[in-house]
């Protein structure tokens, strides 16, 4: 019958036009929200997900800055304009588009950003603030895969969750958001035995290795939710997943690359955005 696909578009639609509406209310009340995006070098998939933010908060009603710096700026001319927009009162999120150039060292980068205004929610205050479940900004790609998950109505609660990867932005933290929805989560990495056989035990399995098409139909257990985080590029050049395209035949529900989990991740952007000029005007 093949799986249900849970497409990215419509449900970051509705987040952006609730986040529209309330981007409105505070602008009635003389609050502005305001994203600044910085932009250092010249890498080209960068330059188009800034552009794509650029676009959303366009969409939302959100002023968006954008600082593109060249390839030879310093951490410390970094770390300064940091420090400027840190004290601006009218910019409420602060972004640095990773990755950095060689020379720079993105955790110092990372680590000058208050944590009030981190809508990207990598400082160790918040990643902290998570694993403890305090309020907090959380990372916009794992907060991302459960609001899909959750609106298209996926139970997570008890269910067998597998995460493939362990990275500090996608792997950890969504590992953590479906542990804190009830979850049994299993992490697996370059490092873990078996790995299809670890897969094969997942009633959702998601992915987050940068690999194309890696998970095949083999390692997906029969109507299994399938959350494909990667972005790659096939031998052909074309943009894919992590997971190939015969997991359709086997699984319950997948989402697609591109038009799935990168959407989402645009628009919990936009809501951390709002969130973020939120807080600051109540403090
Ligand atoms: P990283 O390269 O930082 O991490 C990859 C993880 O996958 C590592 O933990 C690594 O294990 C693991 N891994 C790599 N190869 C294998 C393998 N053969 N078997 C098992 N585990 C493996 O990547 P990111 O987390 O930053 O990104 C992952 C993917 O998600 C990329 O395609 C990226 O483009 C995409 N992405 C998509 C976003 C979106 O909005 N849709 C946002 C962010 C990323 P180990 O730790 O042992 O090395």
């Amino acid at each position: 019958m093949g799986a249900v696909r849970i497409e990215g578009k419509p449900i970051a639609q509705t987040i952006k036009e609730q986040v529209k509406q309330q981007v409105e209310n505070l602008q009635q009340k003389g609050v502005f929200p305001c994203l600044a995006v910085v932009l250092v070098g010249e890498n080209a998939a960068s330059k188009v997900y800034v552009g794509g933010k650029e676009k959303d908060c366009a969409e939302c009603g959100i002023r968006s800055i954008i600082h593109r710096l060249p390839e030879s700026t310093t951490e410390q001319q970094l770390l300064q304009l940091l420090a400027e927009l840190a004290e601006d009162e009218t910019v409420h999120g602060i972004l640095v588009q990773l990755p950095l150039p060689q020379h720079i060292n993105p955790q110092t980068v990372i680590e000058a950003i208050p944590p009030e205004k981190d809508v990207d929610g990598f400082t160790p205050e918040n990643v902290g603030k998570m694993l403890i479940e305090q309020d907090c900004f959380l990372p916009c790609t794992p907060a991302g895969c459960i609001e899909m998950m959750e609106r298209t109505g996926v139970e997570i609660a008890g269910k067998h969750t597998v995460v493939l990867g362990r990275s500090n932005i996608v792997g950890k933290p969504v590992a953590m958001l479906l542990l804190e929805k009830h979850a049994t989560v299993t992490i697996c990495h370059s490092k873990t035995v078996d790995l299809a056989e670890q897969c094969r035990k997942a009633d959702i399995l998601v992915s987050a290795i940068g690999k194309a098409e890696f998970v095949t139909k083999e390692m997906v257990k029969p109507d299994a939710v399938v959350i494909d985080v990667g972005i790659n590029r096939n031998e052909q050049g074309k943009l894919c997943g992590d997971v190939a395209s015969d997991v359709e035949e086997i699984a319950g529900y997948l989402t697609p690359v591109p038009g799935g989990v990168g959407l989402m991740t645009r628009a919990m952007l936009m809501k951390n955005t709002l969130l973020a000029a939120q807080r600051q005007m109540k403090s």
